[in-house]
């Protein structure tokens, strides 16, 4: 029975996580980078660890969520990292979008000290983690995520299991390739309705309800057109994942052509300024090719 949980990493998928398992009764202990974000999870009762090692002793399980491959490593295999702190019998899940190869790396570190680890990164954004409707996948032994199962319930409106270690941080680079692709679907289709003189709001009537709707179309196009890009997904972060994607394509010769030419655009917008934006602001690096601005002022 899992009763004590750690979380690391109260950014913005993981501070509305820790919410949901502190309003689901868990006895939560926190840690983050940048201390001010346990505040909130402290008035409410949470326990406030000063490393990450410290975080890990004397729960029954160790959840995080964090930026990139680099971090995971340092909070894991770090001199005040997770294995620091870690004992046998405990589980630790790592819910960040990583390679698969650091996944595995984990679940070996941890077996060697009788600890054991899931991957379970997720769909869905600050919303739904704030809402707890995530789409979660998770891997490794199945006994121990059938024991981790109701916790993760608590954060998602699904939870898949895939398998063995590292095929859930596949399944999220696969889903990412095609959210890749969708924005700059959304985003190449938007600027040339611009160009065109199309009246956007009309146009994001007909992308609400045509055959090729989707929610991630719907909800980014209408914020495009509000010229709304406050982050739940950051720009740099999906630049992050298209290089992650591209070096796992490229590890197994699958190609990735779009993926290619999404990621040149996603790097030409942070470098225009954007990396901190949501990943919709990728339109701004085709806005400035094409001397437009796409927002939903009646065209002529
Ligand atoms: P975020 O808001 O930038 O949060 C990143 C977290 O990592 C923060 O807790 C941050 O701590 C921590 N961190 C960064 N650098 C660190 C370091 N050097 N040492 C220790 N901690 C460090 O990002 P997010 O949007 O929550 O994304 C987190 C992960 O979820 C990423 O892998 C992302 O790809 C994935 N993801 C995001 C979304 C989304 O829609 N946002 C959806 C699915 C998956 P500080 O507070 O100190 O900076």
């Amino acid at each position: 029975m899992m009763k004590k949980i750690a979380y690391l990493g109260l950014g913005t998928m993981g501070s509305g996580m820790a919410s949901n398992l502190l309003k689901a009764g868990y006895e939560l202990t926190v840690w983050n980078r940048s201390a001010e974000k346990c505040k909130p999870f402290a008035r409410k009762g949470a326990r406030v660890a000063e490393t990450a090692a410290d975080a890990a002793r004397d729960v029954d399980l160790i959840m995080y969520m964090l930026s990139n491959d680099e971090v995971v490593e340092d909070v894991v295999f770090g001199a005040k990292g997770i294995l620091r702190g870690i004992r046998e019998g405990q589980i630790a899940i790592d819910m960040s979008t990583v390679l698969p190869a650091t996944s595995l790396r984990q679940q070996e570190a941890y077996a060697k000290r009788g600890v054991d680890f899931l991957d379970a990164p997720v769909f869905g954004s600050k919303q739904e983690s704030a809402e707890a409707k995530l789409w979660i996948m998770a891997a490794g032994n199945k006994a121990i995520f059938e024991k981790v199962k109701s916790v993760l319930g608590h954060l998602g409106q699904t939870v898949n299991y895939f398998g063995k270690n590292g095929n859930a941080t596949t399944m999220k680079l696969v889903g990412n390739l095609i959210v890749a692709l969708e924005l700059e679907a959304l985003s190449e289709g938007l600027v040339l309705a611009q160009k065109a003189g199309l009246d956007l709001n009309t146009v994001m009537e007909v992308v609400k309800v045509a055959d090729f709707r989707s929610p991630l179309l719907v909800s980014n196009g209408e914020n495009i057109v509000k010229r709304d890009f406050a982050t739940s997904f950051a720009l740099k972060l999906m630049l992050k994942d298209a290089g992650l994607i591209e070096e796992f394509a490229d590890s197994l010769e699958s190609p990735i052509p779009a993926l290619r030419v999404v990621e040149k655009n996603l790097a030409s917008a942070v470098d225009l300024g954007f990396g901190k934006e949501n990943a919709s602001a990728l339109i701004k690096a085709l806005e400035k090719e094409a001397g437009v601005e796409v927002n939903a002022r009646p065209a002529s």
